[in-house]
């Protein structure tokens, strides 16, 4: 049965799948979303015999329904092979009683591995069903992880060119040099000075704006995203959990059928709109539980039912979850608004003109499978050190808030999964002076050896590349600036 994708602001938006991940974002400015969730086709017990790679077509087959089966599992052989650093692709590690699900183990040391290893072939794979003859500009805000894995995955793709913005105090030093040395043709990242609303923002407008298309089309380019608001991203990501899943049955750690408990650290909300896809699709899933670091904008809402984005700003020690706008969570007003496109616009237009809207009793109700829960500053230095005190085991800042609300905050009668997003490594700073106050005047990179000694874990490829690289970006802009300054890259 043919799938197909309709804007959240639009009802009248239908376009195939390969359609929506060309494009990125609806012409109105809504999300695609799939007309309705697709259920798993095969059954648990024969997704416990599956690989990462079968798992993965098994799930990407409902959604992706006019890629034919060869397509796809080029795709998919193409973005999950050597570029892992396990065969297993996202291992799922059991430590005390909390099971990770790591999703770091890519090219670039973050979960947005797991969805940007593949978007540039299903990219590519759909420009050419749709006969797409320009140029497509990849154009994407980066809160310091996406950036990177979207130029790793782009780099040198035919076709394709990729322009970044990030906000320049406001990622690692490891994630800046990660990006500001990434080779490749079809490369350019700009670091700008604001935070990462103001590049998602930017970044939004710049598509939003006809003029612009105008102008590109005349000169053979297309925009499109890398950024988790094209749905060639978020259905990949939906294929982990139900592996995941599938690991716990393999391993006897839980009954066929047993509901489980899935955390997810939080930003965009695309991570764990994933989840909640995996959960609409059959998975036996208890809670999502929704967990953020102290820009607790979504925690607020899931309370209340008022999303305020009117508030401080804080630079935390996980910056991918410095967002105050998540813009996927509009896919899941849109579903429990019951697939409204009105309402849904509506509210994102309050949201944009005073930075705050409130859903109705009726929509709240419809939230009851996802809670919320928060961990501050200290509480995430405190998990860390805590696992490791405890286990040996060492997570990064992001995993550590989610580990802090599923051992501290929440904590039902299930299983828990924490998705784990990110290499300690990548961290490195902040998960040294965790576990020890005393390296907070240590350089960041002498402390990686340090990291590797006290895990016992090797040093990924990611670091060890970054380490003598050149570094090749020097590009900064102010917000304001940003679309002259792609006009400028692409000579218009
Ligand atoms: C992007 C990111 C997140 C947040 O994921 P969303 O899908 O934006 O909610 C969490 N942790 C890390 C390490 C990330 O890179």
């Amino acid at each position: 049965m043919d799938l197909y994708y309709k804007s959240t602001r639009d009802s009248n938006v239908y376009v195939t799948a390969s359609e929506a991940i060309l494009a990125g974002l609806a012409p109105d400015g809504g999300l695609f979303v799939p007309e309705q969730i697709p259920a798993l086709s095969v059954s648990l017990g024969e997704l416990k015999k599956m690989n990462y790679q079968e798992t993965a077509y098994a799930v990407m087959k409902q959604f992706l329904t006019d890629f034919t089966e060869e397509e796809l599992k080029e795709c998919i052989a193409k973005a999950y092979d050597v570029k892992f650093d396990t065969e297993s692709i996202a291992p799922l590690v059991k430590v005390d009683n909390t099971y990770y699900l790591e999703l770091f183990h890519g090219a670039t040391i973050a979960f947005k591995d797991m969805a940007l290893s593949i978007l540039p072939h299903l990219l590519t794979a759909a420009a050419k069903k749709n006969q797409a003859d320009h140029e497509i500009v990849i154009l994407t805000a980066t809160s310091g992880d996406t950036g990177k894995a979207a130029m790793a995955g782009f780099a040198d793709v035919e076709g394709t060119r990729i322009i970044v913005f990030y906000p320049k105090d406001g990622v690692s030093k490891v994630q800046q040099l990660q990006m500001t040395t990434q080779k490749g043709k079809n490369v350019d990242v700009v670091a700008i000075h604001g935070n990462f609303d103001h590049a998602q923002s930017g970044v939004k407008a710049m598509f939003e704006d006809k003029e612009l298309a105008k102008e590109l089309n005349e000169k053979g380019y297309q925009f499109s995203s890398a950024n988790s608001i094209n749905i060639g991203r978020l259905i990949p990501q939906v294929a982990y959990y139900v592996y995941a899943y599938a690991k716990l049955l393999e391993n006897d750690e839980i009954e066929e059928g047993e509901k489980v408990d899935i955390v997810v650290p939080t930003g965009n909300f695309g991570n764990i709109l994933a989840a909640y896809y995996a959960k609409r699709m059959g998975l036996p899933i208890n809670k999502l539980v929704c967990a953020s670091n102290e820009n607790k904008v979504l925690f607020d809402f899931l309370q209340t039912g008022v999303y305020d984005k009117n508030r401080r700003f804080v630079l935390t020690s996980s910056p991918s979850m410095d967002i105050l706008i998540s813009s996927n969570l509009e896919r899941l007003i849109y579903l429990i608004a019951g697939e409204d496109s009105e309402k849904t616009k509506a509210l994102m237009e309050a949201l944009k003109q005073n930075g705050k809207y409130e859903i109705s009793d009726h929509m709240r109700e419809k939230l009851s499978d996802i809670i919320g829960g928060y961990a501050t500053e200290e509480q995430t230095a405190d998990e860390i050190k805590r696992v490791y005190e405890k286990t040996g085991y060492v997570m990064d800042t992001h995993t550590a808030v989610a580990s802090y609300v599923c051992n501290k905050v929440y904590r039902g009668d299930k299983k828990c999964i924490v998705a784990s997003t990110a290499s300690p490594y990548k961290f490195v700073k902040s998960v040294m002076t965790a576990i020890d106050k005393k390296y907070v005047d240590t350089d960041e990179f002498a402390l990686l050896e340090t990291l590797r000694d006290v895990s016992g874990t090797q040093m990924p490829q990611a670091i060890k590349d970054i380490l003598d690289a050149e570094v090749i970006h020097r590009t900064e802009c102010d917000v304001d600036k940003m679309k002259e300054t792609v006009k400028n890259i692409l000579s218009l």
